[in-house]
């Protein structure tokens, strides 16, 4: 493809770093790291008022067709996400707008479609995930939670768990097991449900710290309309695998390590140690160029990513390639950064802890994305079989 923006391009992506630079003026100061979203009461309010200011311009429907309140190309999608990144602003749905509503135009019927997608565009439904559970997780298809037909209704009974969000949720979409007698992969249904439904009980699962962002999630005899349906009985399992590659593409994470990186050296510049700038310190100077040469790199991916699916081209594949890339690039990062930091690295809340405690928080985190969305071990399982070929092990 051609990288090349053309001047169309280049306007919307000026008009989309405007915005959330001015929104970034406004972002509480306690909005440090990715998880600040679901943690923290105002961090929460500022993520739905930059919805609302989104939905305003059409920003949450980029690259939908018109009829569901879309706009846009999938390029001004991820130029959205760079200055989204960029700037350290929330307010798109990472489980309503950047995974379902893909899903839903590829797999729902037309009233899922007409039901679900406007509340999404205008940024007044927040989702969660409800995948995983206790004893299913890089083997989703072993999940047990059922959801079993009675008239026009599912019932469902089980557990979920790492569920981010869910405290904090209006809806979750979820996996739910609907045929028991039958096999692996034939028997789950890919179900949509209100959290406020009786009978769901959500519990945060709390950190050292006092945070939690991930719940878990249980299920006593929940009736969920049977209509809630996406795609066919039993066979959510195409579902799952079509809304992980929508999970997996990563542009939000990459731009957010570009403004890190700028931050790094600017740090390099203005710290002394022995009486000489860190910049000049050859090895520093050498961990830091590489850095930012993985960064394009990682750009590029993203690109060539959002060409693929605007061509409608992704292979499984190419979104765990590009996941395993920018999860490890971040693992590197955080840890280059907190090196160069050094002792001070370590500090989370003090007038010593550089750039407010950020890259203490980004050591913290680094491991998310690469568990998180299916393990990077799996993820390197899915290129094995599906991308090259290879046998599966028994
Ligand atoms: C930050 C975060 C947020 C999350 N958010 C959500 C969410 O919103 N909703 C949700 O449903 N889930 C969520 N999850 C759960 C996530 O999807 C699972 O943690 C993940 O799929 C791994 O499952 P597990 O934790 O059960 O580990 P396991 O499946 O028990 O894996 C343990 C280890 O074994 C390795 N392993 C397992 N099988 C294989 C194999 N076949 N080949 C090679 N290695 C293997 C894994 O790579 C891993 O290192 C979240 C997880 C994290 C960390």
């Amino acid at each position: 493809m051609d990288f090349e923006l053309t001047e169309e391009q280049k306007a919307h992506r000026k008009e989309f770093f405007e915005v959330c630079k001015e929104l970034e003026k406004k972002r509480p100061p306690s909005f440090v790291g990715f998880e600040a979203v679901f943690e923290v009461d105002e961090c929460w309010e500022f993520h739905l008022y930059c919805a609302k200011e989104f939905a305003k311009k059409g920003w949450l429907g980029l690259a939908w067709p018109p009829e569901y309140g879309g706009s846009g190309t999938m390029m001004d999608k991820v130029l959205f996400a760079e200055a989204r990144g960029y700037h350290g602003i929330p307010g798109v749905d990472i489980f309503g707008v950047q995974m379902l509503a893909p899903t839903l135009l590829q797999a729902a019927s037309d009233a899922i479609k007409k039901e679900f997608l406007p509340p999404i565009v205008q940024g007044k439904v927040m989702w969660c995930e409800l995948w995983s559970e206790p004893n299913a997780g890089s083997d989703l298809a072993t999940l047990a939670t059922t959801a079993i037909k009675k008239g026009d209704e599912y019932v469902i009974n089980g557990q979920k768990t790492w569920n981010t969000g869910a405290h904090r949720a209006d809806w979750g979409f979820g996996v739910f097991k609907t045929d028991p007698a039958a096999r692996k992969h034939h028997n789950i249904t890919f179900i949509l449900l209100d959290m406020k439904t009786p009978g769901i009980t959500v519990r945060p699962i709390p950190y050292i710290d006092g945070g939690g962002p991930f719940c878990e999630v249980y299920f006593d005899d929940v009736h969920v309309p049977a209509k809630n349906i996406v795609g066919q009985e039993n066979e959510g399992w195409a579902v799952v695998n079509l809304l992980a590659g929508f999970e997996r593409s990563g542009m939000t994470e990459i731009m957010a390590m570009f403004r890190d990186l700028e931050e790094l050296v600017k740090y390099c510049n203005e710290t002394k140690r022995n009486g000489q700038p860190l910049a000049r310190d050859p090895l520093i100077r050498n961990r830091v160029a590489q850095l930012a040469c993985e960064l394009q790199a990682a750009r590029a991916i993203a690109y060539r990513i959002a060409d693929l699916q605007n061509r409608n081209e992704m292979a499984l594949m190419d979104a765990s390639a590009a996941k395993i890339f920018y999860s490890e690039l971040g693992k590197r990062f955080a840890f280059v950064a907190t090196d160069i930091a050094g002792p001070y690295g370590q500090v989370k809340t003090s007038r010593w802890a550089p750039m407010h405690g950020a890259w203490e928080k980004a050591f913290q985190e680094c491991f998310i994305t690469i568990i998180s969305m299916g393990t990077n071990e799996i993820q390197r399982n899915i290129i094995a079989w599906y991308g090259l070929g290879l046998p599966r092990m028994k």
